[in-house]
């Protein structure tokens, strides 16, 4: 699943291909919204929370959100195009090829226009000046009380980034149960949380996989994806609640260490 930081090394891949660069080449499958056209200069490819965001002419954002298994990649000019259904994109300039594969949204807005899908999102949490009071704000707003901590970190709209491994990891660290509500918590620790979660992308940005353990730990995550394996800090065995079950998305944690509040 991309998080916010496979997103912004994606931008970081494709900017020297596409950025201030005319563009030679498009195609399209399922566009919505208005088409960006050859001869058009790319002037900006920027991950925002989970969107990949390219600026073309006349105001015209292509945004793909990449969904479970959508990828953008980077290709030297004369590569041929991969013949596979799960292309989406295909933009070409001078310098290379960027080619987006099985993203469930592909559509493009114009720049300011009130339905531009990032107005709905929170502030980026890998931007190294968040401002975590502010998310702590926006946690609580609007929120059933009845929302847990692990609903809260995927929630794109109070801050965005945090994907399904930071969620699980980010609790783990902050030692919280992932079924805490969100009212049950104070101010503080829900800012330690997304202090955590913040730090986690942050170190994740430019590194081709992710790991959320520290730079001396041979391991990469403590609970994502260790079902009844060994907890690395009390050697309980992790629990896992899958998709569906209590949240949208699987969840991973140590019940030693991260106890229901209230109980030893
Ligand atoms: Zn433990």
């Amino acid at each position: 699943m991309p998080e916010g930081d496979s997103l912004r090394r994606a931008a970081a891949a494709m900017a020297p291909v596409l950025e201030g660069r005319v563009v030679t080449g498009l195609w399209f499958r399922k566009l919505r919204g208005h088409r960006p056209r050859v001869g058009d200069t790319v002037h900006s490819v920027e991950a925002v929370g989970k969107y990949l965001l390219i600026r073309f002419d006349r105001d015209l954002v292509l945004h793909t959100h990449l969904g479970m298994s959508g990828s953008w990649r980077t290709a030297p000019p004369e590569a041929p195009v991969p013949n596979t259904p799960k292309l989406r994109v295909v933009i070409a300039t001078a310098a290379g090829q960027a080619w987006c594969f099985a993203a469930p949204t592909v559509e493009t807005h114009v720049l300011g226009a009130r339905d531009a899908p990032t107005d709905r999102l929170g502030p980026d949490l890998s931007d190294d000046d968040v401002d975590l009071q502010q998310i702590v704000g926006r946690s609580r707003a609007g929120r059933t009380a009845s929302a847990t901590l692990a609903e809260l970190l995927l929630d794109q709209q109070v801050a965005a980034g945090v994907g399904n491994v930071f969620k699980s990891e980010a609790l783990f660290v902050a030692r919280l149960h992932p079924f805490t509500p969100v009212g049950d918590v104070d101010d503080a620790t829900l800012a330690g949380l997304w202090g955590i979660a913040h730090e986690m992308l942050v170190t994740n940005r430019d590194r081709p996989f992710r790991k959320t353990t520290g730079a001396m730990s041979p391991d990469r995550t403590f609970v994502y994806d260790r079902f009844r394996k060994p907890c690395r800090r009390c050697s309980d065995s992790i629990l896992f609640s899958p998709a569906g079950e209590r949240t949208s998305r699987s969840t991973y944690w140590c019940p030693r260490c991260q106890p229901v509040l209230g109980r030893p």
